[in-house]
């Protein structure tokens, strides 16, 4: 499409010519004279009304064409004069005629009146004559030279080639310009030359290439057959470019105006090739244009900002108001219902004109958004781009989502939460509100994570933040701030609904999630702090809502605590405990208790399970519950670990063979390079034989994602020590880790014993590990034997041995060879 434009209002100089006419019309129709125009040959080419009452001849008698002869001999008729007076008078007209000078003449009427013709030359070979009554002749004498002088100034003055053709088309006169726009030759080109001779001559002096001399004439004189005015361009062969306009008169003379326009013309084709120009740099613009101006109405738009308005051509017509263009786009429902074209018109000429925003931004109704800038032009008008920025919109805002979001669950992250954390306080500060910060860790992630693989671990975070997400309001802020860690941010009237919100959010995880087939366990334990009472500053209260979380973890998983202060203190005694630890290592605080492990059915004592004990200076006796996991996180466990190694070593040296001794091993002492050197170390100083050494490992070792793991056991296995897998039925694939490691021995967790004597379900459990020990070639130890019953129920089972305390508790070291000769005798009796 044409990009729509307001054409300049033209000027085609045409004042000139206009007085020339309105002079020729005084001239022929108002002049108290007879006013007669002679063309070379001495024919009448024009004449006014005047002219034939002057000299009392009728009308009808005066022609165009007719020789001027013919009309001197009417008039001498009228005075009687014979064809000698004629014949003279002719005589005289003609040198005077032939001297091309002005020249009065007199005739007297037959009346007696006497008529003073004057006769003035004109360009191009021809006459004006002008005629009165003698009577009136002084007076009228001055008129008459200046309107002559007038019009023969025209004639002169003007830029414009002038010339006039009488209705046989013969030239009547010409100006200067006329001749020299063509070069034409002033001998030839003489009154009463025939326009077609003219053309004729013109054409032997080659000059037009565009159109021929026939087509010329051909317009020419269709123009006079419609009486109508015409205008063509003619292009001649030096480049030149010649206007020219054909004004008829009414008695079938007319006449022609030439101006040269190569210029203009230059200057029309440049604009045109720049408008041109112009409409393809707006067609192909990326972005939408509207230029309007002072008055706010449209001078152009482009198809680009059409489009986007759902607007059409007729839509935008140059002049067309704003506003209507603005009700346009409305009735087409592009804009965002509910405002109206008047409100959007005030409203955009505030910000444009009072404000002088210089971007405006449009959300239309689908979505889009519209970047509106004005450059202000200096006739006072506008130049609107519309640029479309949703694409840019939205991948900024992508942008600005992936920075605030986690791209798995697509929640807040840690960096809004604390944001928002922020906000809340002050909201907390300003309005004395309660704020909870509630963190929520999922009980097992780690181990369902590295036994069922991370695509079902994060289809599972997908789930718990979905589940989350549903038990709280559009105004909570919800975040994944870890792993496996949420948070979610409540304003609460009091701290029982932040209480009913956690049991909300237990409810919503408890139900298990079946994800590819498999049903998971995706309980959570639940953390709170209240701002302010808990804390009002943002780091503190995520600490107070992480010992509630600890707290909750500690009390069994799957619940919720509340921050308490005592939470702080115990955070305190733990990282005493941790100094303590560092000192007691070197300071002899730790021993070794033995636990004996009988065979179920002779009642031998088999071996002895070594369990760490710390008398602390202050404290007194600490069980391993209470020091192994700090001595864990602090990597304290490796040293700790290899004392306790040494010295069960040491003292099971001592004991008759083949009692054996078992040592537990953390997972974190298999992170630690120097384990196989260490065991083997310890087997050599004690000079104890690698048979009578047992590894107590439990799943979180295999669970491990280092993969030397198995490596390790397997070069401990191939030193002759016994591997046994502790604890067992209590992980959550406990069956797959017999695939993975050939073990020695299965000890089965004592929940499962201690279930035993009251659950029927459970006996038949034991009996399957225990046969699919048998079945392995692993033996099977049942822990935590209690009672005789369950001592009956392990036996029945199929356990090779068992380990409680209906057998023994753990003893000191002192008590051991008591214990050991007690046993022997038992033995020896039971042979
Ligand atoms: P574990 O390896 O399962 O050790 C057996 C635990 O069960 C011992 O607790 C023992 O006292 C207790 N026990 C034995 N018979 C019965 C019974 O009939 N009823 C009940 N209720 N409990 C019984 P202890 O000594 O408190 O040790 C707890 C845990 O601490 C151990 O569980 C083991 O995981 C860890 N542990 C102990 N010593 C060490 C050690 O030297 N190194 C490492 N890494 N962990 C150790
Ligand atoms: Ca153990
Ligand atoms: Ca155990």
């Amino acid at each position: 499409m044409k990009a729509i434009r307001q054409s300049p209002i033209g000027c085609d100089g045409t004042d000139q010519l206009r007085t020339l006419l309105a002079l020729h019309a005084i001239a022929l129709g108002s002049l108290t004279q007879g006013l007669c125009m002679l063309d070379a040959e001495y024919r009448i080419a024009l004449f006014n009304r005047r002219y034939a009452e002057v000299y009392k001849i009728p009308p009808k008698r005066v022609r165009v064409g007719m020789p001027v002869r013919e009309i001197l001999d009417q008039i001498a008729e009228r005075a009687d004069s014979c064809d000698k007076t004629r014949e003279y008078i002719w005589k005289r007209y003609r040198s005077h005629l032939a001297r091309r000078r002005p020249f009065v003449r007199h005739h007297r009427l037959s009346d007696g009146t006497v008529v003073v013709a004057r006769f003035q030359p004109i360009n191009g070979g021809g006459w004006l004559s002008v005629s009165e009554n003698a009577a009136s002749h002084r007076h009228g004498e001055d008129r008459l030279r200046t309107t002559m002088e007038r019009l023969d100034e025209v004639f002169q003055n003007t830029s414009h080639g002038l010339c006039l053709f009488d209705a046989n088309e013969r030239l009547i006169f010409c100006n200067e310009q006329y001749l020299s726009i063509y070069g034409f030759d002033r001998n030839k080109i003489q009154a009463g030359i025939e326009y077609r001779n003219i053309l004729s001559h013109a054409a032997t002096l080659d000059h037009f290439s565009g159109l021929s001399a026939e087509e010329l004439y051909e317009r020419c004189v269709n123009a006079l057959q419609n009486r109508e005015m015409a205008k063509y361009q003619v292009q001649l062969s030096n480049g030149r470019v010649i206007e020219k306009i054909v004004r008829p008169l009414a008695d079938g003379s007319w006449i022609a105006e030439h101006r040269e326009v190569t210029v203009e013309k230059r200057h029309e084709e440049a604009l045109h090739e720049r408008n041109l120009l112009l409409d393809a740099t707006l067609e192909h613009m990326a972005h939408g244009l509207c230029a309007f101006d002072r008055d706010l109405r449209v001078i152009v738009v482009n198809r680009r900002y059409l489009d986007m308005y759902g607007l059409s051509v007729d839509h935008a017509k140059p002049g067309t108001a704003l506003i209507d263009l603005m009700r346009a786009s409305i009735a087409r429902g592009i804009h965002s219902p509910g405002i109206s074209a008047e409100e959007m018109f005030v409203d955009f000429k505030r910000r444009l004109i009072e404000r002088k925003e210089p971007v405006l931004y449009r959300q239309l109704s689908d979505g889009r958004i519209i970047a509106v800038r004005h450059q202000p032009m200096t006739n006072g008008g506008w130049v609107g781009t519309y640029e479309d920025i949703t694409e840019q919109r939205t991948a900024e805002q992508n942008i600005v989502r992936i920075a605030r979001h986690d791209s798995l669950t697509g929640l807040p992250n840690r960096l809004v939460f604390r944001e928002r954390m922020a906000q809340g306080l002050a909201r907390v500060q300003a309005n004395a509100e309660l704020m909870a910060v509630i963190c929520i860790d999922l009980d097992n992630f780690k181990l369902i994570n590295d036994s069922l693989g991370h695509p079902i671990g994060d289809k599972l975070l997908c789930s718990v933040a979905e589940r989350l997400n549903t038990a709280i309001r559009e105004c909570d802020t919800i975040a994944r701030i870890g792993g496996d860690e949420f948070a979610i941010l409540q304003f609460v009237s009091n701290r029982s609904a932040a209480e009913a919100l956690a049991a909300r959010l237990l409810l919503k995880t408890e139900e298990p999630v079946v994800i590819e087939g498999q049903e998971i366990n995706a309980a959570c334990s639940v953390g709170i702090a209240v701002a302010p009472s808990d804390g009002t500053d943002s780091d503190h209260l995520m600490q107070c809502a992480d010992l509630a979380l600890y707290a909750a973890k500690a009390d069994g998983r799957n619940t919720f605590r509340c921050f308490e202060h005592e939470m702080e203190a115990r955070v305190q005694a733990r990282r005493a405990l941790e100094i303590d630890m560092r000192r007691a290592l070197t300071s002899g605080e730790f021993d070794l208790a033995y636990q004996p492990v009988v065979t179920a059915g002779g009642g031998e004592l088999a071996g002895m399970e070594a369990l760490v004990r710390w008398t602390h200076p202050e404290r007194g006796p600490l069980a391993p519950a209470e020091f192994i996991r700090i001595a864990e996180e602090t990597g304290l466990i490796v040293p700790l670990g290899e004392w306790v190694l040494r010295n069960a070593c040491t003292e099971a040296a001592r004991w008759p063979d083949p009692i054996k001794v078992a040592v537990n091993l953390s997972p974190i002492q298999f992170r630690n390079p120097g384990l196989v050197s260490s065991v083997v170390q310890a087997l050599a100083s004690a000079h104890l034989s690698a048979r009578r050494l047992e590894l107590e490992v439990t799943e979180a070792v295999l669970l491990q994602s280092h993969p030397s793991v198995l490596e390790i056991l397997h070069q401990l296995r191939a030193l002759g020590v016994g591997i046994c897998i502790d604890d067992f039925g209590t992980g959550y694939s406990s069956l797959s880790y017999l695939r993975r490691f050939p073990f020695d021995k299965i000890k089965i967790d004592r929940s499962f014993i201690a279930d035993a004597d009251r659950e029927q379900n459970v006996e038949p459990i034991i009996r399957a590990i225990a046969g699919l020990g048998a079945a392995l070639g692993m033996a099977t130890t049942a822990e935590g034997v209690e009672t005789a019953e369950q001592l009956e129920i392990v036996r029945r089972a199929g356990c090779n041995e068992v380990q409680g305390y209906l057998i023994s508790r753990p003893c000191p070291i002192s008590q051991l060879p008591d214990l050991i000769a007690r046993w022997r005798g038992r033995a020896a009796a039971a042979a």
